[in-house]
């Protein structure tokens, strides 16, 4: 079943992955999760939301989503980002970054074949 394992790859990515596709700044992405980002570049820093931040401990990349705490928070993705910070599931934080984003989350199109698939908990 090799072309089935391609097809899943190619045509159908995890959700994580097509809303990652899409978006070519989180920074307003960032800003809709309350968190507010300064500086030039790729990289940005602010207060961390998870700690009582009163310097930028906050590195967050406004290209790729990444974001760390050097305070020791943790790091992560976007969608990471909006988990922890709503206290949802990662399959929801992904639907609400896509629904920030603008980026359409309708199911893919059914396989030919076996029982359809729990999108929500692709990584
Ligand atoms: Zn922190």
């Amino acid at each position: 079943m090799t072309i089935l394992a391609h097809h899943r790859y190619s045509v159908h990515p995890p959700p994580s992955e097509r809303v990652r596709g899409q978006v070519k700044d989180w920074l307003p992405i960032f800003a809709a999760l309350g968190v507010t980002l300064r500086g030039r570049g790729p990289w940005l820093s602010g207060r961390c939301p998870f700690h009582d931040d009163h310097s930028p401990s906050f590195s967050a990349n406004r290209t790729t989503g990444s974001w760390r705490c050097w305070s020791g928070c943790g790091s992560g993705s976007v969608f990471d980002l909006a988990a922890r910070l709503r206290g949802i599931p990662f399959g929801e934080a992904v639907r609400l970054v896509a629904d920030i984003a603008g980026v359409p989350m309708n199911p893919p199109p059914r396989r030919r074949s076996g029982p359809p698939r729990m999108w929500g908990t692709w990584r």
